[in-house]
């Protein structure tokens, strides 16, 4: 085949080289990972019972079949019993459980795709159709093997002469919960077709500090499985099929990357101060509490952004389960006492847009503009105060800040910090511990707020600005659809003042204003956003050395009246000139 590139969005940086595994929408919802050497034989005998104990059931229905059954039904249990004995079907899955160590589910689902796609080539429709008996008899064994997983191993790290595939996700478009579900696993790199830069699912890459790059089209219908496949993840391209040459430079860029990062390594206890002197905040985001040692081990001063979201989504489209105060109490305990000391700022429930409960609920016609974050809260009540009692309960073990996303109106903070006062009552009724003195600050995400700061600073006790959100809203570009990607820009004017306004009016009133969104991960904004006077900088641990090693070479000094002259300027060129002069101050 000849190789061809294709163009997209880059996400998460980094150069990732490995062969595409395509993700269809139905094999997310099974495990997927790899078996060590000496288990490979255990999973083929896993594979076999399942198909085995399928057999049986199908025995068992013909035998039980009542006499009047309808002649079909019995005809039906034949075809999937002839079915179940095709080599076609059994040898194949075992096949690749020993030559490519997928799990059991994996192997069996990709020879089940890759029947499926043959069946749809047929012309003949009742031939067609017999595709759908292969899929209820893949599902038979699935639900069997399912019951008999094995835990998910951690990814064995690649040694010389392993059998150590590096695996590229090539899907259609994959929820934030389900990539947060690939972390620990063999895949180095992912490409969707779907997907804006700052939709979540670029973002929980970002985190997983993976190269991935979106809104690639239809690189899913263009790639096929175990194509050898480059990520650029810095320039958003993907290169199928590479020449050999071609592959050869990329493994000498990613090469030198790794290098540049081992270098990076060895601020991680240097303090971030600016060359005049001027101490800045370099705080994590994390989604779920195991991202902390990440984020002590990149020398965060604490969590600056934890998605608590992430605790209450359903994976691969299931019903998603409501966690109990009890479970969510423990994973915020968990964070907290992970950090050692160090402020942790848990942000309260912000579902909705393209971070639905579960996908079933997806009905809003605009999403992001519905209800979701804290006006979903406010509408579920008795699940709000069983969240806010679990953060509350966790402030016993530490510092905690509440950050409620998405405040617009007045009255949504009052009735927030009544609710607020509310589950405080019912903990001291319970005789339960938490830290009266707790903080509550306010996503900045929303234009409204941006120019509305007084009414926070009156309530609140600190900001957040959540520059993934305010640009969306700002712009009037829907961050997860990658045909308006190209407009979405955190230099256009309008949300530089945005941006400038909250942070100096903050600074004014003496409230802290931290940054969170994915500007602040931004090395190519964090002079910018120290001239605009931020000192409070919140990101995924794997941008936190870059952005110190820019603090670190920054002075303020020189950086506020550049930054001073960029914001009285709204023509884009003017803006750019004056960013190029930031960079060489
Ligand atoms: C933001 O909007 O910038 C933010 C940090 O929140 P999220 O990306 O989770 O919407
Ligand atoms: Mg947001």
């Amino acid at each position: 085949m000849a190789s061809f590139t294709l163009h997209g969005i880059p996400v998460s940086r980094g150069i990732a080289i490995g062969r595409a595994h395509l993700l269809k929408p139905a094999a997310r919802e099974v495990k997927h990972y790899l078996v060590a050497e000496e288990r490979v034989e255990a999973e083929v005998k896993r594979l076999t019972d399942a198909i085995a104990s399928v057999n049986d059931e199908l025995r068992t229905l013909r035998t039980e079949l009542p006499l009047d059954a309808p002649t079909e039904l019995g005809a039906f249990i034949d075809v999937h019993a002839l079915i179940l004995s095709d080599p076609i079907i059994v040898e194949e899955p075992l096949r690749i459980i020993r030559s490519r160590h997928y799990n059991a589910e994996w192997a069996l689902l990709s020879q089940i795709d890759e029947l499926s796609a043959q069946f749809d080539e047929i012309d003949d429709p009742y031939l067609r159709e017999r595709k759908n008996d292969i899929l209820q008899v893949g599902e038979r064994v699935l639900k069997v093997l399912t019951g008999s997983a094995q835990p998910l191993p951690p990814a064995a790290p690649a040694a010389p002469g392993d059998y150590a595939p590096q695996m590229i996700v090539v899907a259609h478009d994959i929820s934030p919960a389900d990539m947060l579900q690939f972390r620990d696993r063999a895949f180095v790199g992912f490409v969707t077709d779907l997907g804006g830069q700052n939709s979540h699912t670029a973002i929980v890459a970002r985190s997983l500090d993976i190269p991935a790059a979106v809104g690639m089209a239809n690189a899913s219908q263009l790639i096929a499985e175990d194509d050898w496949v480059i990520i650029d993840g810095d320039a958003g391209i993907v290169i199928v099929d590479p020449a050999p040459i071609v592959l050869e430079q990329y493994r000498e860029v990613q090469a030198k990357l790794m290098r540049e990062r081992k270098k990076l390594g060895k601020l991680k206890k240097t303090p971030a101060i600016t060359r005049d002197g001027t101490f800045i905040h370099l705080l994590a985001n994390i989604e779920l509490p195991d991202d902390c040692p990440a984020a002590l081990d990149a020398g965060a001063t604490g969590v600056g952004l934890f998605r608590s979201e992430f605790l209450f989504m359903g994976h691969g489209g299931q019903v998603a389960r409501l966690p109990s105060e009890d479970e969510q109490f423990e994973s915020y305990r968990k964070a907290v006492v992970a950090m050692k000391g160090r402020p942790v700022t848990i942000r309260t429930l912000d579902v909705g847009a393209d971070k639905p409960l579960d996908k079933a609920e997806e009905t809003a016609l605009n999403p992001a503009l519905g209800l979701r974050a804290i006006r979903y809260c406010l509408a579920e009540p008795q699940m709000f105060l069983t969240q806010l009692r679990a953060i509350l309960r966790a402030s016993a073990y530490g510092p905690i800040n509440l950050l409620i996303p998405m405040l617009a109106h007045a009255f949504e903070i009052d009735q927030t910090l009544a609710m607020i006062k509310q589950a405080k009552q019912q903990l001291l009724d319970a005789k339960k511990k938490f830290d009266p003195a707790i903080k509550v600050g306010a996503m900045i995400e929303i234009p409204a707020a941006a120019l509305t700061l007084p009414m926070f600073i009156k309530r609140l006790d600190f900001l957040s600005i959540g520059t993934n959100d305010l640009i969306q809203y700002t712009l009037a570009i829907d961050r997860v659809d990658h045909e308006v990607a190209h407009l979405y820009n955190p230099l256009h004017p309008a949300v530089l003042q945005l941006l400038a306004l909250t942070i100096s009016t903050g600074a004014k009133a003496g409230v802290p204003v931290a940054v969170c969104g994915e500007v602040a991960g931004d090395t190519k904004l964090t002079r910018l956003l120290l001239g605009m006077g931020l000192r409070e900088f919140s990101m995924h641990p794997a941008q936190l050395l870059s952005v110190k090693q820019e603090i670190l070479n920054s002075d303020l000094m020189l950086l506020e009246p550049v930054v001073k002259r960029l914001l009285k300027s709204y023509e884009p060129a003017a803006i750019a000139e004056a960013m190029e002069r930031l960079s060489l101050v």
